[in-house]
């Protein structure tokens, strides 16, 4: 659960590498694991060698996989694997058209960077971007002042006229969305939202992807955040937590309909790397040993009760949401000010926490799964210190789990 800087500091991490090292830093299961396997085999390309690790692999993260989605494709980042299933639906659909949804982030490679929308961080400077996308209104409750009802009827009906007007459904090969906005400011995807998706995806033929990058295996309180929802995916995309730091990730779909991708059209120098293959394995024995998808569900509850505690009645809270241990805090600060003064004060207590949302006004909680109740109630603790300094514009350090934990 911790760093430690070059001075010897102590630094409870909840930010997890960005959604990443959910067994914590360097589990010892997953340490042995790329140990023995670095001293076995450390690169077999796949198409040249079909190596152990990954075989084992495929059935090990299918057995997780909703039904029907049997086969996977390995590659290393988020982005690539998003630029695997843009590939594979246009291929498959013989459409050009993606739609996604506002406040979306995919990634930064230019065809995930096309289907961004978080910030303009990630596109300004980088066009012509890729063509064949179109952003539909996301339903974030909060940002438009409605109640999630209100905002998920707006956004459907929204997503209909779009279609009646800017994009033919039946020009459409997929819609992708996050079941929880990540980068956008951790919102959660309201389930009927996901519904009327998956209901139009039906009526048009169009393939609904789903972007699990930050939001799968176990993050959210259930093995893949859609679960909540309770929909058929067409394809599900998985990177961040799979493997603990190393660099994998993956494209999951129907084997039918990954055979329709162009022979050659999906590869990779490095995807499904043994040394990757084998963390993986071991980040998912460690996940089922640890009951680690519980516990995110369990502590994210207690997380969100502490933080509501904490806040409430607090002026310049604006949300407190999330499901599971992706959890955020909405401050009312429309330029993101309050939120880094927040964000360093909890630094200087020794405790790392992450921003995000358009304006980065969003404290994300992201802690490893493994986070004990009492280190999620002192990095509770911690943020409402790190709050009220911020607000006072004061640096004083009134107490830091640098001295506690010495
Ligand atoms: N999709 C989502 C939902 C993400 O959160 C991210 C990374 N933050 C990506 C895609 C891109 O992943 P990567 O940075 O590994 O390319």
């Amino acid at each position: 659960m911790y760093l430690e800087d070059k001075d010897g500091r102590r630094y409870l991490d909840f930010t997890s590498g960005i959604g990443v090292t959910s067994t914590g830093h360097c589990h010892p299961k997953v340490v042995q694991a790329i140990q023995r396997q670095a001293a076995e085999l450390i690169h077999g390309q796949y198409t040249t060698v079909l190596h152990p690790r990954l075989i084992e692999l495929t059935e090990r993260l299918g057995a997780h996989l909703p039904a029907g989605l049997d086969s996977l494709f390995f590659a290393n980042s988020g982005s690539e694997a998003i630029e695997a299933a843009v590939r594979l639906a246009r291929h498959a659909t013989g459409r050009a058209n993606i739609v996604v949804f506002h406040g979306a982030f995919h990634g930064r490679t230019v065809g995930a960077a096309s289907l961004t929308s978080s910030r303009p961080i990630y596109t300004a400077g980088l066009q012509p971007l890729m063509a064949g996308v179109v952003v539909a209104p996301f339903p974030y409750a909060y940002r438009y002042g409605w109640d999630e009802e209100q905002a998920t009827a707006f956004c459907l009906r929204e997503l209909d006229h779009l279609l009646a007007s800017v994009v033919a459904a039946d020009d459409v090969a997929a819609f992708i969305i996050e079941p929880l906005l990540g980068e956008g400011g951790y919102v959660p995807t309201s389930l009927a939202f996901l519904a009327g998706l998956r209901q139009r995806c039906d009526q048009h033929g169009i393939l609904l992807i789903i972007d699990e990058v930050q939001t799968g295996v176990g993050r959210t309180g259930r093995f893949w955040g859609h679960e909540h929802a309770r929909i058929r995916p067409d394809a599900l995309v998985i990177a961040k937590g799979l493997a603990s730091g190393m660099p994998l990730s993956a494209l999951a779909a129907p084997a039918e309909l990954m055979s329709k991708a162009r022979p050659g059209s999906q590869g990779g120098t490095y995807g499904g790397n043994a040394v990757a293959c084998a963390a993986a394995l071991a980040t998912l024995d460690v996940i089922a040993k640890e009951e680690l998808v519980a516990r995110s569900a369990n502590l994210g509850d207690h997380l969100l009760v502490k933080l509501r505690q904490l806040t409430h009645g607090s002026e310049v809270i604006g949300d407190v949401r999330g499901l599971g241990l992706m959890v955020g805090v909405e401050l009312a600060d429309d330029n993101g000010a309050l939120a880094s003064a927040v964000q360093r004060e909890a630094v200087a207590r020794g405790l790392l926490l992450l921003t995000c949302g358009t304006h980065g006004q969003v404290i994300r909680w992201i802690p490893p799964l493994v986070v004990t109740e009492d280190e999620l109630d002192m990095g509770v603790e911690l943020f409402g210190e790190a709050l009220d300094a911020a607000q006072a514009g004061s640096a004083t350090k009134r107490s830091s789990v640098i001295s506690r934990t010495a």
